[in-house]
């Protein structure tokens, strides 16, 4: 019976791996030329352009199956994201992550189709941001599709640091066709001229005299009739020779993003696609544009450690914050520790905002080594900081819910709180009593006293924290009845 269990375990496996190999297909995006590209081509000149950068909100969805697992990694996420403001960077157009990432577990999404697809759009969308769903699948054999004005969808191994199938789906949400627009799914034999026109397209010719009405309608994405994935020369060029319906030879460009050239063939957008993509930005998702503050490159140094102290061995192990001097233009961190320092086994991983952060998943008596991927909305490439490392200890500390006789709840908020901001304590008591507290550094010194007066019911006091330095305190609190310990943090 055991030995039955393996072998349907590993056809399983077996099953699942074969799922995850790259999609034959490439993009399903099935808007063809949106009614807002026809007018714009149609009088470019009357829709507005941007001498500055476009900042444009995107909304993460990361789907995963319905018990929670296979969602993309959020290193990975970073990576991704990454490639995609650098494949937009020469178009003036720059995207940050809007909000928190959305997490939706869902067998039904997680391989979905444009039916269940558009479903999942409509119930999880935030209006004014791109929204984006990165999934297992997005339809079968496909790396992903754009519905215009709906969503994005893109599968998981489509959008590895060297792809770009995340710029191409988002050309496509800023308007943009393909270049070979009109031959999706048409079935040529490439050693014969094109056809004067495919279902009611023009086919575009080479010596480009009707550039603005064939193909994608920009005259500097030259002519292209390779509707399936093809791979590039060392020029940059399709290596399968075309003919146009003049008898003219012709080869693809494989640099443009729009194209169905291999990732590492394509780099870049036209000049007349940035355009479109501006004025659509500009025009048709005008109110997309409603926060263009400017967010500067993280300065990744190295992290200076506040809590634990670097090689630093702490008596506790149950509860232990990380704490770090916050890296200049730095609002996330994703926190990493691992047993081991080349973070191969048993990695914890966790993303933060600000710089702080409490694990309650170390374990007594061993050496962790930890370190931060520093990142903002918008530029997230950094790498790994440098390895920092401590030891923890045996003891535990006091449990959240060991509180005094006659004290129902004790809330710290906000905890991390600023430097110099005021602490606030929200305490409820069953009768009134005397509450004495004392606030010190973990070894010990003390930094403050307070005595407070409690009546029954709710209670709220401040403590102000003017010039102590970030970090971890402990704050002390006692009655008559007994005493317990809170940890504070104080961020800089
Ligand atoms: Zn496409």
């Amino acid at each position: 019976m055991i030995r039955i269990t393996i072998v349907l375990l590993l056809l399983l496996s077996q099953g699942l791996h074969a799922q995850t190999t790259a999609p034959t297909h490439w993009c399903g995006t099935q808007d063809g030329k949106v009614a807002w590209l026809e007018d714009y081509q149609a009088n470019p000149m009357a829709f507005p352009r941007s001498v500055d950068t476009l900042y444009i909100p995107v909304t993460i969805h990361l789907v995963g199956t319905s018990g929670g697992a296979g969602y993309f990694g959020l290193p990975d996420l970073l990576d991704a994201f990454c490639t995609l403001n650098r494949d937009f960077e020469n178009a003036s157009i720059q995207f940050y992550l809007e909000g928190g990432i959305s997490y939706i577990p869902n067998n039904t999404y997680y391989n979905h189709n444009f039916d269940t697809g558009s479903e999942m759009m409509a119930a999880y969308n935030v209006p004014n941001t791109i929204n984006c769903y990165i999934s297992n699948s997005p339809g079968e054999n496909l790396c992903g599709y754009s519905a215009y004005n709906l969503g994005v969808a893109l599968a998981k191994n489509c959008i590895q640091p060297d792809d770009h199938t995340w710029s191409h789906e988002l050309g496509h949400y800023l308007s943009l066709p393909h270049p070979f627009y009109g031959w999706e799914g048409y079935d040529h034999d490439y050693g014969k001229p094109a056809p004067e026109q495919i279902n009611g397209n023009l086919v575009e010719r080479v010596d480009g005299l009707n550039c603005n009405v064939a193909g994608d309608g920009f005259c500097d994405t030259p002519p292209d009739y390779l509707n399936y994935r093809w791979p590039c020369n060392t020029l940059g060029e399709s290596i399968v020779l075309q003919t146009d319906p003049l008898g003219v030879k012709l080869k693809s460009d494989g640099s443009f993003i729009m194209s169905y050239s291999s990732d590492e063939c394509s780099y870049r957008f036209s000049d007349e696609q940035i355009a479109a993509m501006q004025a659509n930005a500009l025009s048709d998702k005008a109110e997309f544009l409603y926060d263009q503050t400017v967010r500067y490159p993280v300065y990744a140094g190295p992290v200076v450690p506040v809590f634990p102290g670097e090689g630093d061995t702490i008596s506790t192990f149950n509860e232990i914050p990380f704490v770090w001097e916050p890296m200049p233009e730095a609002t996330h961190y994703i926190v990493e520790y691992s047993i081991n320092p080349n973070f191969n086994t048993a990695v914890f991983q966790f993303m933060t905002v600000g710089n702080s952060w409490v694990s309650s998943k170390l374990v007594k008596n061993k050496t962790y080594y930890w370190r931060l991927r520093p990142y903002n909305a918008q530029h997230t490439c950094e790498a790994y900081s440098d390895i920092h490392t401590f030891t923890t200890g045996d003891q535990t500390t006091t449990a959240v819910d060991d509180l005094i006789d006659g004290l129902s709840a004790v809330h710290i908020l906000p905890n991390p709180v600023q430097s110099g901001a005021p602490l606030g304590l929200q305490i409820s008591s069953e009768r009134s009593m005397e509450l004495n507290s004392v606030l010190m550094t973990p070894g010990g010194q003390v930094v403050g006293r307070y005595q407070w007066r409690l009546e029954r019911g709710q209670t709220r006091v401040q403590i102000d924290t003017p010039g102590l330095p970030s970090g971890m305190y402990v704050l002390k609190l006692s009655t008559a009845d007994g005493q317990m310990v809170r940890k504070v943090l104080i961020a800089r």
